[in-house]
């Protein structure tokens, strides 16, 4: 069996191959000390793995909202880097953060219910489940309302989370609504639901 080198590219033997590190390097690279950058740094799966579903969706929804966060500090830093794309992958993050949080929320009271997409609709029916507190602790985000038949867009402008990761849908038309993005509203809509997060979910998991 023959390994292909993580750094240099080139192949190499089974006897001579360095597992040591994160990666399979040649033995020259070994002698030179070419690496990847961060060597030993990572982590594994195995404890979020064996997390209970709702727990482990919670923890999935802060993964994508602290990568939001990240993006949008590198953005703010660094405004050359900024463009439509990029907007609408951190806005994916915080999206799908909190569609991830919805979803952690409802099988603590309703484990065998099929989910779907839509925060809207996985809002409406988070009040459904937690009727008692949806009041007090409750998180709020720019897609609570449902825009069906409200406002006049293409189809595919109804999904929000088809918009940010495809900016398209099945047809070939052109999106009629036109959206803003801004590094620092961004991180301040993320900080924001950070802490109502962390509210909603000591209450839904006392209950
Ligand atoms: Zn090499």
């Amino acid at each position: 069996m023959t390994y292909v080198c993580s750094t240099c590219g080139n192949t190499v033997s089974q006897q001579d191959v360095d597992t040591s590190g994160d990666i399979f390097r040649c033995p020259e690279c070994v002698r030179s000390g070419k690496t990847i950058k961060w060597p030993g740094v990572r982590v594994g799966s195995e404890l979020l793995g064996k997390a209970p579903i709702p727990e482990r969706l919670r923890q999935m929804s802060i993964g994508y909202l602290k990568s939001a966060q990240a993006l949008c500090f590198d953005l703010g830093e660094h405004p050359a880097h900024l463009d439509w794309p990029r907007a609408c992958v951190t806005y994916f993050c915080l999206y799908h953060a909190v569609e991830l949080f919805l979803k952690a929320c409802i099988p603590l009271r309703e484990p065998n219910e099929k989910l779907h997409h839509s925060v809207s609709k996985l809002q409406d029916r988070y009040c459904e489940i937690y009727p008692g507190i949806k009041d007090i602790v409750h998180i709020e985000t720019p897609w609570d309302l449902d825009l069906e038949g409200w406002v006049d867009v293409e189809e595919w402008e109804h999904h929000t989370d088809q918009v940010y990761r495809y900016m398209s849908g099945k047809n070939a038309t052109s999106p009629r609504s036109i959206h803003a993005f801004s590094p620092g509203m961004c991180l301040f809509m993320c900080e924001r639901l950070e802490g109502e997060m962390e509210d909603v979910w000591k209450a839904v998991s006392k209950l």
